[in-house]
């Protein structure tokens, strides 16, 4: 893992494990920390990692309520904590379920030191929720936290540092092999709704979009991957057969798979 500053002020920070990244915006009194890793020792590393860059106090966001983004918190406290309503809805009603089931994963995937460490993790609910937009004053510097309306979840939120043209997007865009993967895909994304999402993030004019896994990305990558999106709910809309869909979607059969529902 290593951060790398994709503007001035601004790091992102990219771990082998999930291929996740999580983010640094630096103001002069304050900063912002973009998710905070998947279990409480790896909160604990990030947290020292932003430590070794700056002692100023932090805020923290969580992109979303998955594990992997929102799970390494109790090493940062005390501190504030930002989200959309429906993150805090989703970490109550499935955070715990989530500690059990992807304990059980790592298990299964011969690393146990993972699921202990998940299993000894405490959530922290967001604080501060953000249904729509909300601006923090980092000190000199000013980010947007912003809804771009359901997208990989019902409570995706994005974070915009204007004078840097950076977006952290979460998993509303994800770079794999072929844009989305598999995993962009499951029980909570919203299909219908995620291209709309995608154009809210354009609206925003970003130079660099950093993905919450994968390489950072440009606008074109982001329209490119819309109008994926697109076709995609076209084919679940036509109740495309398996072999139609496999045919007609830009992606390749465990993405068009994952998004339809195909099991
Ligand atoms: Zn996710």
């Amino acid at each position: 893992m290593s951060w790398t500053e994709v503007a001035d002020g601004v790091f992102a920070r990219r771990y082998d494990e999930l291929d996740l990244t999580t983010g640094l915006v630096l103001g002069q009194d304050r900063c912002l920390v973009i998710d905070t890793r998947g279990d409480v020792d790896q909160g604990a590393e990030f947290a020292a990692a932003v430590r070794e860059l700056t002692e100023l106090p932090w805020s923290v966001v969580y992109t979303h309520a998955h594990f992997d983004h929102a799970f390494g918190t109790t090493p940062f406290l005390p501190c504030d904590i930002w989200a959309h309503p429906g993150c805090l809805r989703a970490l109550l009603k499935n955070g715990e379920t989530d500690k059990q089931k992807w304990a059980a994963h790592y298990r299964e995937e011969g690393k146990p030191e993972i699921a202990e460490a998940i299993e000894r993790t405490g959530l922290m609910p967001p604080d501060r929720l953000v249904p729509d937009r909300a601006e923090l004053d980092l000190g000199g510097r000013t980010v947007a936290l912003v809804h771009p309306g359901p997208a990989h979840t019902d409570h995706d939120l994005v974070v915009h540092v204007p004078d840097a043209k950076v977006v952290f997007a979460g998993d509303v865009v994800e770079h794999g092999p072929h844009g989305f993967t598999a995993y962009s895909f499951g029980p909570d994304d919203q299909l219908d709704a995620w291209a709309r999402a995608m154009e809210a993030l354009l609206a925003l004019e970003p130079r660099i979009v950093v993905p919450g896994h994968g390489d950072q990305v440009d606008e074109a990558f982001v329209r490119t991957h819309r109008d994926g999106l697109l076709r995609l709910h076209e084919l679940k809309t036509a109740r495309a057969s398996l072999e139609d869909a496999l045919r007609d979607s830009p992606y390749p059969e465990d993405v068009t798979r994952a998004a339809l529902g195909f099991s």
